[in-house]
């Protein structure tokens, strides 16, 4: 879960809300619309979780394959992870109900995560070690931040990345100037009479 928020910059409803088939890991993949491994993030109200992707882009299954939603790139780690948790950890056949994040433990496994739940482990996982409160979305801070500085402060690159509505709210949120940048830095120098 780690790895998928901090990679992918998901928001939690998002990565609780996807199913199995939503998943192309591998390159070219049969859905024609991106060649990298990808998830395509699809608004499904119906989840049994109640998982639910605040992005509502039109999507379908055709044959099996899954077109549409928001499609959003995977990392190398988050591939690793996939199969690590696939082949390591998700429970056989005990999973009709085809979605990907499962309870692991318990009288409840193998049924849907719930985004609460992930909610309460990352901040009992935050508390143990001492982080204090680890909530899902500041991986999704850190990873528009990180892909901002990253992109030179493209607003649009940002904006596709984490998959927000417009540039203007990554913009308002994200788009913090580094107070360390040559020209943050001499405008302050300038203002501070400091440049003469
Ligand atoms: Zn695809």
């Amino acid at each position: 879960m780690v790895t998928w928020l901090a990679d992918g910059g998901f928001r939690i409803g998002e990565l609780c809300g996807l199913h199995l088939v939503d998943l192309h890991l591998r390159e070219n993949a049969a859905c024609g619309q991106c060649r990298s491994p990808h998830v395509h993030v699809c608004h499904r109200p119906g989840n049994p979780n109640r998982a639910d992707a605040k992005t509502k882009h039109p999507w379908r299954v055709e044959a099996g394959t899954v077109t549409g939603g928001l499609i959003k790139r995977v990392s190398p780690a988050m591939v690793h992870s996939y199969f690590d948790y696939i082949t390591g950890e998700y429970p056989r056949g005990g999973a009709g109900h085809g979605m990907l994040l499962v309870q692991l433990y318990g009288s409840g496994r193998g049924r849907p995560w719930a985004p609460v739940a992930a909610r309460r482990m990352l901040a009992r996982a935050g508390r143990r070690t001492g982080l204090g409160l680890v909530k899902p979305h500041c991986f999704r801070h850190s990873f528009a931040s990180a892909v901002l500085d990253a992109a030179d402060g493209n607003l649009v690159i940002a904006r596709d990345a984490g998959g927000w509505a417009s540039t203007s709210v990554v913009d308002e949120i994200y788009a913090h100037v580094d107070v360390h940048d040559p020209a943050f830095d001499a405008a302050l120098r300038t203002v501070w009479g400091e440049n003469r």
